[in-house]
C-alpha cells in the first residue's frame, strides 16, 4: 500500500508536466482523484492491458472527463500504451486531446460532457447481468457534476434494476469550476439522496489508499444494490499552493510555480516510499 502511495506522487509528476508543457490542463480535479484510480488500476479492477476487448473485463468511465491527464497517465504507467506518448498530450494531431476519448487503447467511453458516465456504466452493468457476466462498472465523477439531472435518473435506474456490479466514486472535493459546491448547488445530503433511489453509501478518505481500498472492497461485497463511495478528496492534493484552490480548477503552473511543484511533489514521493 505504501508503495502505491508513492506511486501516486509519481503519476502525480507526470501530469504536473504534461499540463506544464501543453500549457492547458486540470491540475484541481487531476490530482483530487489520482488515490482512487491509482487503487483501481493498480489493485481492484480486473482488467489488462493486452486484452482491452476482452469480455469479462471491468469497464471504466471517467465521467468528470476534464481530469484526464490523470486518466492518461494512470494508463501509460500501467502499460495501455507507451509513457513517451504523454508528450504529445493537446499537441497537433495528436490523439491524447484534452477529453478522454476511445480511440485510446483502454478508455471505453469518450467523455467530458458532465452527466454522462453514470447513465452509460447503468448501461453496461445491466448489461452484464442480463448476459449473467462476471465484470464490474466503476465510473469516477465529480462533485459539481452531481448537479446534471441525468446523474439523478442514471441513479433511479441502477437502483431499480439492483446494480450490485455497479460502483459509482463521487470525487467531493467540494470545489468546482466557479467556486464552492455549497454556495453554487449544495451537495451535503448525499446519503438521503444516494440512498433514497436504493443505493448503498460508503463514505472514505479519498487520498487514503487504505481507506479507498475498504471502501473498494466493501462495494463488491455489498449485494442486492449499487454502491457510491463518496471519496471526501482535496482538489489539487499534493502541492501546497494548488491545493483547496478552486482556481487551479484550470490554471496552468508558471516555471516557478512548475519547479517548486515538482519539488514538493518528488519530496511527498520519497517521503511515502520511507
Ligand atoms: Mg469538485
Amino acid at each position: 500500500m505504501e508503495n502505491l502511495k508513492a506511486k501516486s506522487f509519481e503519476l502525480r509528476k507526470d501530469i504536473w508536466k504534461m499540463i506544464y508543457k501543453a500549457k492547458t490542463g486540470h491540475t484541481g480535479g487531476d490530482f483530487s482523484i489520482c488515490d482512487i484510480l491509482v487503487s483501481l488500476y493498480y489493485k481492484h479492477m480486473n482488467i489488462s492491458p493486452e486484452s482491452t476487448d476482452h469480455p469479462n473485463r471491468d469497464r471504466f468511465i471517467l465521467s468528470k472527463g476534464h481530469s484526464v491527464e490523470a486518466y492518461y497517465s494512470v494508463l501509460a504507467d500501467r502499460g495501455f500504451f507507451p509513457k513517451e506518448e504523454l508528450e504529445t498530450y493537446s499537441q497537433y494531431q495528436s490523439k491524447y486531446i484534452g477529453h478522454p476519448n476511445n480511440k485510446i487503447n483502454g478508455i471505453e467511453m469518450n467523455s467530458g460532457s458532465l452527466g454522462h458516465g453514470l447513465p452509460v456504466a447503468v448501461g453496461m452493468a445491466l448489461a452484464g447481468k442480463m448476459d449473467k457476466a462476471s465484470y464490474r462498472v466503476y465510473t469516477v465523477m465529480g462533485d459539481g457534476e452531481l448537479a446534471e439531472g441525468s446523474v439523478w435518473e442514471g441513479a433511479m435506474a441502477a437502483g431499480h434494476y439492483k446494480l450490485d456490479n455497479l460502483t459509482a466514486v463521487v470525487d467531493r472535493n467540494r470545489l468546482q469550476i466557479s467556486g464552492c459546491t455549497e454556495n453554487v448547488m449544495s451537495q451535503d445530503n448525499q446519503d438521503a439522496r444516494w440512498g433514497s433511489f436504493g443505493w448503498h453509501v460508503i463514505h472514505a478518505a479519498g487520498n487514503d489508499l487504505k481507506a479507498l481500498d475498504e471502501a473498494f472492497t466493501q462495494a463488491k461485497a455489498t449485494k442486492g444494490k449499487p454502491t457510491v463511495i463518496i471519496a471526501d478528496t482535496i482538489k489539487g492534493y499534493g502541492i501546497s499552493f494548488t491545493e483547496n484552490k478552486a482556481e487551479w480548477h484550470h490554471k496552468v503552473p508558471t516555471e516557478a510555480e512548475f519547479e517548486n511543484g515538482l519539488k514538493e511533489l518528488e519530496e511527498r514521493r520519497i517521503a511515502a516510499n520511507e
